[in-house]
């Protein structure tokens, strides 16, 4: 047994920077709250205990639901201090679908947020804690911590934690033992809770020197706006930025002018977004051309992107306004979650999710689990390596599934060029069969957004009596344009074979997308 719990991350930190700043908050004054790492350890070490003195014991799942505020941060850590496995759930989630998640955790505790500016949560996490058998503990995290829990006879977490010391003798876990339990994102299926271990998640988050430049001696200040609920935002910006020492700088909630400001505002070293982040910052920014952009490229060292396909024309476009090359990384919530990314210092081949990253093997395979050969055939993704998860909590036969022989499949299709960078190609679940073609949507939702008209594109496939499906598109027009279906399909008609163009356009305002920035496609028709 090897100990090891994934604290070490913040606490070796707070050893060594104790007044470094960990976290900074923007108040609606236009003021800051800025917690230093010796205080963030504090108050993780309050929350150990209050966990501790409740009878929570080593292995217990505790769940916790709160937006990208320094409390996220404090409770994460406390739990894993006291030997427990964090079960972050998605902000947005309706009661019953948290009593789902705390049920199928079999969690023992939970901290729920009562509020967000825009979405009251208290209720819903109540009514869902109120249907969870086995949860006994309810800790309503309140953003005035002097305010009274806004629901009956609830605890908050301020109350809770008063008179609690703040040191802590944290649980020497083995670095096997499950450290996150992060149910994955939904677009397809049942939400699945992928267990990831101690170490999976430590050496995701220490990958941050090899993969760009990440220095404890010279540490980054990270925007943290990828909810941290989420693998994408856990890991990057807020173990990885732990791991090196650096600053993390919450916006609650993504707002792209914001956002904008607050880069210019804190010095922003460090920008990690979903392709909507992207495309948003990119519209703040035309709508306020006096921005201070040369500041702004000045200060930002690193931009990476993943999450989903980061379309092509918004990569260039955001390079040449913001001066900085975006670097494209590829995971999921099973691999902790970075398995490929751009290689540092080379240039970007754009379009591409790099190369595996160090110590994670990638490689192609067919639905039968055969290996995909030669450059540029398209096959499944499948990933072996120390970011791979334990498996699917309480559910052997989808592990069992998902991982052969240490290698887990994806479901993401991809190809690879003959030096090895992977391209992906789309989900193996969107792909469109027409006419007994393979159309994979990406491809032409990549060339409509060439149209000078088009800002954004979804590619589905619709049932069809003749071809089995036809292929739609639900597209976003920019601001003025007026293009219309018939003109639309007949440009994609000249711009692609056949068997590819879409037939049928419908136009919307507004595309569905998960919190995590995925387009909903099965709620398009
Ligand atoms: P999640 O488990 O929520 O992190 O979602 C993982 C999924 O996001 C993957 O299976 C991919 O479909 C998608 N994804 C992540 N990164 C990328 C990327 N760089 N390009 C395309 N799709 C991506």
């Amino acid at each position: 047994m090897t100990t090891y719990n994934l604290a070490a991350l913040l606490e070796d930190s707070a050893a060594q920077y104790p007044d470094r700043t960990a976290i900074v908050l923007p108040r609606p004054d236009g003021q800051s709250t800025r917690l230093s790492y010796a205080e963030v350890d504090s108050f993780a070490n309050m929350v150990a205990n209050l966990l501790v003195s409740r009878g929570i014991r080593p292995g217990d799942k505790v769940a916790l639901t709160c937006p990208n505020l320094p409390y996220f941060t404090v409770v994460y850590y406390g739990i894993l201090k006291a030997g427990g496995t964090v079960v972050p759930l998605n902000v947005l989630l309706k009661g019953r679908e948290v009593a789902y998640h705390l049920n199928d955790s079999d969690a023992k505790a939970y901290f729920c947020f009562e509020g967000t500016p825009e979405l009251p949560m208290g209720q819903a996490g109540h009514e869902g804690f109120g249907q969870a058998e086995g949860c006994e503990h309810f800790f309503v995290i309140t953003a005035d911590l002097g305010a009274p829990s806004p629901i009956d006879e609830t605890e908050t977490m301020a109350q809770a934690m008063a008179g609690q010391p703040s040191t802590f003798d944290t649980v020497a876990t083995d670095e096997d033992d499950t450290a996150v339990i992060l149910y994955t994102s939904g677009t397809t299926g049942q939400p699945k809770g992928a267990e990831l271990r101690h170490r999976n998640m430590r050496d995701n988050a220490r990958s941050g020197e090899a993969l760009f430049g990440a220095s404890a001696a010279d540490p980054d200040t990270y925007l943290c706006v990828l909810p941290l609920f989420h693998s994408f935002g856990q890991t990057v910006c807020q173990n990885g930025a732990f791991a090196y020492g650096g600053t993390v700088v919450m916006l609650p909630r993504f707002e792209a002018h914001a956002a904008l400001q607050l880069m210019l505002k804190e010095g922003i070293t460090f920008f990690a977004g979903v392709p909507t982040m992207y495309w948003g910052l990119l519209g703040a920014l035309a709508d306020d051309p006096d921005t201070d952009v040369t500041t702004l490229a000045e200060n930002l060292r690193v931009a990476v992107a993943g999450g989903a396909a980061l379309p092509i024309e918004v990569h260039k476009e955001f390079e040449k306004q913001f001066g900085v090359t975006i670097l494209e990384g590829y995971g999921l919530s099973e691999t902790s979650p970075v398995a490929s990314f751009s290689r540092f210092g080379e240039p970007v081949r754009v379009g591409s999710i790099g190369t595996p990253i160090p110590g994670v093997e990638m490689k192609l395979i067919d639905p039968d689990w055969t290996d995909v050969e030669g450059a540029d055939q398209v096959g499944e993704i499948a990933i072996k390596g120390h970011n791979v998860m334990k498996g699917y909590y309480d559910r052997p036969d989808a592990t069992a599934e998902a991982i052969h022989d240490g290698w887990f499949r994806s479901g993401d299709l991809a190809r690879r060029d003959e030096d090895g960078w992977y391209y992906i190609v789309d989900r193996s679940k969107d792909m469109i069969i027409r006419g007994g073609y393979n159309v994979y949507p990406r491809e032409i939702e990549e060339v409509l957004m060439t149209h000078p008209d088009i800002s954004l594109a979804a590619v589905i496939g619709v049932p069809d009596e003749s071809h089995g499906e036809e292929i739609k598109a639900v597209v976003i027009r920019k601001p003025g344009a007026t293009v219309t279906e018939d003109e639309l399909v007949a440009w994609g008609k000249e711009q692609m074979a056949g068997y590819k163009y879409p037939r049928i356009v419908e136009f919307v305002d507004a595309l569905p997308m998960t919190s995590t920035g995925k387009i909903l496609k099965r709620e398009l028709s």
